[in-house]
C-alpha cells in the first residue's frame, strides 16, 4: 500500500462498471449515464465506431475479392464459426476466429462470438418478440427448472421502454402467447405468406402466421432521429453494419448515446479477468482487467458492477472470481454457477413449392425475413410427450431463372432472362431446450487463453426431449403445408452441435431461493449485492422466442433498481 498512487486510484474509480459493450452492456451504459452516473464500459475487443468502421457496407457484390465467399483456407482455419450462416466475406471481420480465442469442448459446442464494441448486436438477425407468462410460468407449471422470480407484468413496462428507443416493427396481433409491443409499422407479408397465414387462421385454432417482428426503423420516430438514425432502406445487408442505423445495434444506438452524455468512458482492448471481492466490506470492489495488447493487469473500482459479457463469458468471469468467501466463484453459495445452461434448437427445416399465385411476385426486400409462427404446442395444456414448444420461421419467395448456357446471342438472352421460378416456401424450427444440471460450463484446470485466463470447458448436449420436439415440428409443419396445398414437401433435420443458434443461456440463473439460484428478482447476486448479471447467463429457462429483447428490458429494469438502491445506500 505504501506506493499507492492516490491520483491513479481516483482516475480508476467510477460509480458503475459495465463489463461488455454489446446488446445488453450497451443498455446498461445508456441507462447509467442517463441517470448521471460516471460509468466505465470495459470491452475486450476493438472499438468499432458506427458508420466509420463498416468497411463493406457499401460494396457491390463484384467488389468483393471472392464475390462474398470466404477463401477455402479461411473456412478451413475456422471450422466452428464457418458453420454460422452470416460468416461470409462481408461480415467475417465482426466474428471471433477459432484459433484466437480457444475453449474446450467437452462435448461439441459451436460457440459463435463477436468481440468488439457492439458485440454480436452488429451481427444479429434482429428478430424481437416479447416473452409471455406462458414462458415465465413455464418452469413452475411443468417442473423443468426452478420458478422464475418474476412474471410478465414485472417486465412488460420495460419491454415498452426499450422497444420505443430501439424501434421494433410489427403488427398488434392480439396473441396472448406473444404479447404485443410498442410497434413501428410491420414489414408486410408477401402474397403466398399471406395466403398461408389466412389458411392457417381458417384451419387451426390457436395457430398464427404473422409478420416477423424485428428491430428495424420502418418509420422512425423523433427519438430515433435524435440518436442519429434514419429509416431502414430495406437493403438487407445488415450484418455489414448499417450506415443509416436502420436496425438497432449498440454501435448505432445505446453506446453513442451513452458517450454523448459525457458520463461514459469506453475502454476497448480490456479483457476482464475477474471481479475483486472486498472481504471486509462484504461486496465487490471493482474488476481486474488484462490489457489485450500490452497484457498489463489493471484494476478499476466502482460501487456497482454489471456483468454483460454474453452468457458464457459472464459465467467464465464469475467462475474466475474466487476469494476466501467465494472459493468456487463469486456469489456461488448455491453451487449452481455454470450449471443449467440451455440453448435454442434450430435443427429442423422444411421446404416445399406452391403452384399458385403466379400473377404475384415480390416487391423489394423484407429485412424482417417474412413470417413468424408463434409457439402453439403445450401452451394452454400439456398435450405432447415432450415439454415446452417451438416457434417457426416461414417465408415464401420466387427467384429469377437466368442461366449462363449457350454461346453468342443465346448466351446473352439467357443471361438477361427475366423468367421467374414458381413459389418456394420454407420454414425452420426454433425450439426451447430444457435447462439441466448436467449441461454446464467450468474452467479448465490447466489450459489458459492468450491473456493467462483459464479456458472455458463447455459440456452441453441435446436430450430426448429435443428429439421428440424435432419430430413433432416435422409432423406438424408437414400437415400444415399439405393442407395448404404445398407440394414436393421436403423435411430435413440435421445434427448440428448446440450453440450454432447463438442463443445460449443460463449458468447464473435467477430464482427466489438462494439455495438453488444465483440471482434475485432484480438480477443481482443473492450473495453479493452490488453485482448484477443481466445478459443471457441470468435466464432461468429459454422460452422459444428470440432472447435479445428480453436481455435489453432486463438490463434497463436492473439499472433502475441498482440506482435506486445506491441512492438508499443499500449498494
Ligand atoms: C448471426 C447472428 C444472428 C442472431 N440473430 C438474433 C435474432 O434474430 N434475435 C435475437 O434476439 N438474437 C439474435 N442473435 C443473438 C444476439 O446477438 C445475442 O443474444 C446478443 O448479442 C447477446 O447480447 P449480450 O450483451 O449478452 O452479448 P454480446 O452482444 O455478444 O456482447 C458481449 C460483449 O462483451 C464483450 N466481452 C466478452 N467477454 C469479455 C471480457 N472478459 N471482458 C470485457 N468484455 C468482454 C464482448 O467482446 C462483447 O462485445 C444473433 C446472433 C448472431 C451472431
Ligand atoms: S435493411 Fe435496413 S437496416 Fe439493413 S442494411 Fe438495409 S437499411 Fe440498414
Amino acid at each position: 500500500m505504501a506506493n499507492l498512487n492516490i491520483d491513479s486510484v481516483k482516475d480508476r474509480t467510477f460509480d458503475a462498471i459495465v463489463i461488455g459493450s454489446g446488446m445488453s452492456g450497451g443498455w446498461a451504459a445508456k441507462e447509467f449515464t442517463d441517470k448521471g452516473l460516471k460509468t466505465l464500459v470495459l470491452e475486450r475487443g476493438r472499438d468499432v465506431k458506427h458508420i466509420k468502421d463498416y468497411p463493406t457496407t457499401n460494396l457491390y457484390p463484384w467488389e468483393f475479392p471472392h464475390h462474398g465467399v470466404l477463401p477455402d483456407d479461411v473456412q478451413k482455419a475456422n471450422p466452428i464459426v464457418n458453420r454460422c450462416y452470416a460468416f461470409g466475406e462481408d461480415a467475417a471481420h465482426f466474428f471471433v476466429k477459432d484459433a484466437e480465442h480457444p475453449y474446450v469442448q467437452e462435448k461439441p459446442f459451436d460457440w459463435i462470438r463477436g468481440y468488439q464494441t457492439g458485440g454480436k448486436s452488429l451481427l444479429w438477425a434482429r428478430q424481437t418478440q416479447r416473452w409471455s407468462d406462458f414462458d415465465f410460468e413455464g418452469p413452475a407449471r411443468d417442473g423443468f427448472a426452478v420458478d422464475w422470480p418474476i412474471r410478465y407484468k414485472d417486465i412488460a413496462p420495460w419491454y415498452s421502454y426499450v422497444e420505443k428507443f430501439a424501434g421494433i416493427s410489427g403488427n398488434r396481433d392480439g396473441i396472448p402467447e406473444l404479447p404485443d409491443g410498442e410497434f413501428l409499422p410491420a414489414f408486410p407479408l408477401n402474397a403466398v405468406e399471406t395466403y398461408f397465414s389466412n389458411h392457417v387462421k381458417k384451419t387451426y385454432k390457436n395457430r398464427h402466421v404473422i409478420s416477423a417482428r424485428c428491430a428495424h426503423l420502418s418509420k422512425p420516430n423523433q427519438i430515433h432521429l435524435d440518436q442519429g438514425r434514419a429509416q431502414c432502406q430495406e437493403r438487407t445487408l445488415c450484418q455489414r453494419g448499417c450506415p443509416f442505423g436502420g436496425y438497432f445495434s449498440a454501435n448505432s444506438s445505446t453506446i453513442p448515446w451513452a458517450l454523448k452524455s459525457g458520463h461514459c468512458t469506453l475502454r476497448p482492448h480490456s479483457v476482464v479477468e475477474s471481479i475483486i471481492y472486498d472481504e471486509k466490506k462484504g461486496k465487490a470492489a471493482g474488476v481486474r482487467v488484462i490489457d489485450a495488447n500490452t497484457k498489463e493487469a489493471i484494476e478499476y473500482y466502482a460501487d456497482v458492477i454489471f456483468v454483460n459479457a454474453a452468457a458464457l463469458n459472464s459465467n467464465l468471469i464469475l467462475l474466475n472470481s474466487t476469494s476466501n468467501r467465494f472459493p468456487n466463484g463469486l456469489g456461488n453459495d448455491s453451487g449452481t454457477l455454470g450449471k443449467y445452461v440451455a440453448f435454442h434448437n434450430y435443427s429442423a427445416h422444411i421446404n416445399a413449392e406452391y403452384d399458385g399465385a403466379k400473377e404475384w411476385t415480390t416487391d423489394g426486400r423484407n429485412p424482417a425475413g417474412g413470417g413468424y409462427i408463434p409457439r402453439f404446442r403445450n401452451v394452454y395444456k400439456q398435450e405432447t410427450d415432450f415439454l415446452r414448444g417451438y416457434a417457426c420461421g416461414f417465408s415464401a419467395y420466387r427467384w429469377q431463372q437466368n442461366s449462363s448456357e449457350g454461346i453468342g446471342q443465346t448466351l446473352k438472352d439467357n443471361l438477361v432472362k427475366k423468367d421467374l421460378s414458381g413459389w418456394h416456401v420454407g420454414s425452420h424450427m426454433m425450439g426451447e431446450t430444457i435447462p439441466k444440471e448436467t449441461n454446464y460450463v467450468t474452467l479448465d484446470k490447466s489450459l489458459k487463453d492468450p491473456w493467462g485466463i483459464p479456458q472455458l470447458r463447455i459440456s452441453v448436449d441435446y436430450d430426448d426431449n429435443d428429439e421428440k420436439m424435432k419430430k413433432d415440428y416435422v409432423e406438424q409443419m408437414t400437415e400444415m403445408f399439405t393442407s395448404a396445398g404445398f407440394t414436393n414437401i421436403q423435411a430435413s433435420t440435421d445434427h448440428r452441435a448446440p450453440g450454432l443458434d447463438i442463443h445460449e443461456m443460463g449458468g447464473v440463473r435467477m430464482g427466489n431461493d438462494p439455495k438453488t439460484s444465483m440471482l434475485d428478482k432484480w438480477h443481482r447476486l443473492h450473495a453479493c449485492k452490488n453485482v448484477y448479471v443481466t445478459d443471457g447467463a441470468s435466464m432461468t429457462s429459454t422460452s422459444c422466442q428470440n432472447p435479445s429483447l428480453t436481455y435489453m428490458a432486463f438490463t434497463a429494469r436492473a439499472v433502475d433498481h441498482a440506482v435506486s438502491e445506491m441512492k438508499k445506500g443499500n449498494v
